[in-house]
């Protein structure tokens, strides 16, 4: 049974006092219990009941936790409570620009008093203003843009100029890499490999297979069975820095090293900088630290500046024009539209405008090396930091130590991530307008919860009401 209630006066009534939400800045705190209590009812019995558990389980007293309300400067956010937290998670890779930028905000403030969506039918000029930047700033000879809507979107559509490319070639099959993380639809999913979300859906599109991320040898064996087997390679995909697998960085001859095997066995390379790309690790494309330049590259998550969901598939003319004579063969609706076109080029502006790589390299250096200094003092809790630029990772030596480290800055008010998946390691992700003096306050944050971590913990005793909680995956 549904837990619905049948006044038909109700829908009117609570969109009514919805939209009245909407249109405040601040809330009462009568309208705080009512949105709370709202929230918690709705995900329980209407989005899904798993994420309320999943707050709980992140939180120090096992509470619902925060319902956000606003941003509240470039690198911070309240909730309801009018709690202020450290962003240190970046939506995991979305805020680059900061929450909120002005220049992105206004921009897509004016094009949706002029027009939020395009006709489908005549030129849209912003989509063809988007695609000459992103030419000019993505490196090499990259040239033709495809939009959506997700990353996920961006890496199908990849896939897919990959095999129209491909398929008079007689080439179908795909290679990506143990660890890495392409998205969840079914073409997507084919080239993530976590085991979790891909078992349940078999089967999934054939022809992928994984080899060890990073090793240059197993790509070129596989590589080399394929067109052995007379079933030769059609690409190849992966991130040039592995984001969700735990920010495992490959060593610098990695990149170069798989653009001299595709281009010997025939393959193209593609790229997958939905979470790299647009600064994240001190370059505007992580590519760029070694000079290699993909056949195809995929761009999302911070590419709407933190304001708009657009993603961008970005090929060489070569690869693209495969899609000239038909240009229907792969469209959707909201792919390139107006306001996603508005936040994309207001967001290139201000990572130029602003040169925010060079912060996520240098604030991201100074991060770097203080939670490395506190790796030091606590080594029987962390065992590594690593990162580039603003994408980082705290990797603690169990699952219960990571969850509780992250609950523990939780409370403290920043925000890091221990993922379901991976709770073990605690991605550091902040926005890139990050100043050091907020990394400061971090970093003390960050002292306050280890130390505090350690005195609990005695190694041969792992507190069991922690390990209950740890997903292992
Ligand atoms: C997040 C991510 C995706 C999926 O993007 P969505 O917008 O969630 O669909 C794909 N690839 C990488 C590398 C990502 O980090």
């Amino acid at each position: 049974m549904k837990t619905k209630t049948h006044d038909p006066g109700t829908p009117l009534t609570l969109s009514r006092k919805a939209l009245a939400l909407i249109d405040k800045a601040e809330l009462t705190p009568q309208e705080v219990e009512w949105l709370n209590q709202e929230t918690i009812s709705n995900f329980r019995n209407h989005v899904n009941p798993g994420f309320l558990e999943y707050r709980k389980s992140v939180t120090e007293q096992g509470q619902h936790a925060a319902i956000e309300w606003r941003a509240s400067g470039p690198n911070t956010l309240i909730d309801t409570q009018g709690r202020e937290y450290i962003d240190c998670l970046g939506g995991f890779g979305i805020f680059n620009v900061g929450h909120r930028h002005p220049t992105v905000v206004k921009a897509v403030e004016r094009q949706l008093a002029k027009q939020p969506l395009h006709s489908q039918e005549m030129l849209d000029p912003l989509r063809a203003l988007l695609a000459k930047l992103l030419a000019d700033i993505t490196p090499g000879d990259l040239q033709y843009c495809f939009f959506g809507n997700s990353g996920t979107e961006a890496v199908e559509a990849a896939l897919k100029l990959a095999k129209a490319y491909q398929s008079p070639r007689g080439r179908s099959a795909f290679i990506a890499t143990e660890g890495g993380f392409h998205g969840k639809s079914l073409g997507a999913l084919s080239a993530t490999s976590k085991p979790v979300f891909r078992q349940p859906f078999y089967p999934l599109v054939p022809g992928f297979s994984h080899v060890p991320f990073g090793d240059l040898a197993a790509m070129e064996a596989r590589l080399k069975a394929h067109a052995e087997q007379g079933d030769p390679v059609a690409g190849v995909i992966v991130e040039p820095i592995q984001g969700e697998g735990g920010v495992i960085i490959p060593s610098d001859d990695y990149l170069p090293g798989l653009r001299r095997l595709c281009d010997e066995y025939g393959a193209l390379l593609i790229f997958d900088e939905v979470q790299t790309g647009m600064g994240r690790t001190g370059k505007l494309f992580a590519c760029q630290h070694s000079n290699t330049t993909p056949d195809i590259l995929c761009l999302a998550k911070a590419l709407g500046g933190g304001v708009m969901p657009v993603s961008a598939t970005i090929a060489s003319k070569k690869v693209f024009s495969v899609l000239f004579d038909n240009p229907f063969l792969h469209t959707t609706t909201f792919g390139g539209n107006p306001l996603a076109c508005a936040a994309a080029i207001a967001t290139i502006n201000v990572m130029l405008e602003e040169d925010l790589a060079s912060n996520s390299a240098e604030v991201g250096e100074y991060l770097l090396d203080g939670l490395k200094s506190l790796a030091r003092q606590h080594p029987s809790l962390v065992a590594a930091v690593r990162g580039r630029g603003m994408l980082q990772a705290m990797e603690f030596h169990d699952n219960t130590l990571g969850y509780a480290f992250a609950k523990g800055m939780f409370d403290q008010g920043v925000l890091v991530a221990g993922t379901l998946i991976n709770a073990k390691t605690i991605r550091v992700e902040p926005p890139l307008t990050l100043t050091r003096a907020l990394v400061d306050k971090v970093l003390k944050r960050a002292k306050l919860v280890l130390d505090q971590m350690e005195r609990n913990h005695t190694p041969e005793s792992p507190d069991t009401s922690e390990t209950r909680l740890a997903v292992n995956a």
